[in-house]
């Protein structure tokens, strides 16, 4: 059984998009206020991270479903909630 602990955070905890290079393991962290497109290649070894973006339907949605949910984001973090509470819910990673 695996084990899965929970926790919620407040949209303005949420800084970044990480990606990570699956060629060259890069760590990229874009600010969440930063994004208005998506990185569609690795800015260290050029791997290109979203194939085909101009033939695919899938590639489109990917880079457009990336700035959305950094606009959704934006648009949550600016919301002045009044009687209520509005967190993501989240799983951390478990340590082994
Ligand atoms: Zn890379």
């Amino acid at each position: 059984m695996t084990m899965q602990q929970r926790t919620t955070i407040d949209p303005i905890d949420v800084l970044a998009i990480e990606y990570q290079c699956k060629k060259c393991k890069l760590r990229h962290a874009v600010a969440i206020e930063s994004i208005v497109r998506p990185q569609i290649t690795c800015p260290n070894c050029g791997a290109e991270w979203m194939k085909g973006r101009y033939v695919a339907h899938h590639a489109e949605r990917t880079e457009t479903a990336v700035v959305e949910f950094a606009n959704a984001l934006r648009s949550l973090q600016a919301i002045a909630m009044v009687d209520a509470e509005l967190r993501i819910e989240i799983v951390l990673p478990v340590k082994s």
